[in-house]
């Protein structure tokens, strides 16, 4: 097996009351795990890519020389190990504002508040399963959008900053259909903001 369950920095109550423990914990030992064990048997198929970065590969999909079905796969769940693996990383019980990033986010999108609602509207109006990014274009650039499934902005030549999952798998047990009220209560375990 090449790819392991990354441990968390802190505890699956940690984030309580914005997320839920029970939530976090089948978050990242099911369904996290579950991308992990699709990712490393489809790239048991293909030996001569497994040992390239999994950033690159999602890069390169389209011009890798394998199955199509395959390539489907090898998006979806190298996607789904890539954003997990940040979404995981990017929250904390504690804040830790990187106050270079929260400069440039007033500096582009004219205030924190203004930056936050943009994002959050950004998931509202996101359709089914997907995730809200902030990323970095290919010009250094702050842009927000939301893609589907477990596509990630490395396909696109960006660099993640944030995302939020918006899955119902992220929010379900405790906010049901509310994902705006999910949204709301993930701003407090935004490390970095
Ligand atoms: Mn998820």
């Amino acid at each position: 097996m090449k790819y392991e369950l990354p441990k968390l920095e802190y505890g699956y109550d940690s984030l309580e009351p914005y997320i839920d423990a029970k939530t976090m914990e089948i978050h990242h030992t099911k369904h996290h795990q579950g991308y992990i064990d699709k990712l490393d048997a489809v790239l048991e198929k293909y030996p001569t890519i497994a040992d390239k970065r999994l950033g690159d590969l999602i890069k390169e999909l389209p011009t890798l020389a394998i199955d199509e079905t395959d390539k489907t796969v090898l998006k979806n769940n190298g996607g789904g190990h890539l954003n997990h693996s940040l979404f995981w990383q990017i929250m904390s019980p504690q804040k830790n504002i990187d106050t270079t990033l929260a400069e440039e986010i007033t500096k582009t999108f004219n205030s924190t508040d203004e930056f936050k609602k943009l994002f959050s509207d950004t998931t509202t109006k996101h359709f089914g399963s997907g995730w809200a990014w902030l990323v970095r274009d290919e010009g250094g650039a702050l842009k927000v959008y939301s893609l589907p499934n477990q596509d990630s902005p490395l396909a696109l030549g960006h660099t993640p900053i944030f995302g939020l999952d918006i899955w119902e798998h992220a929010y379900y047990l405790k906010y049901q259909n509310r994902r705006a009220e999910y949204v709301d209560n993930w701003w407090n375990v935004l490390k970095l903001l």
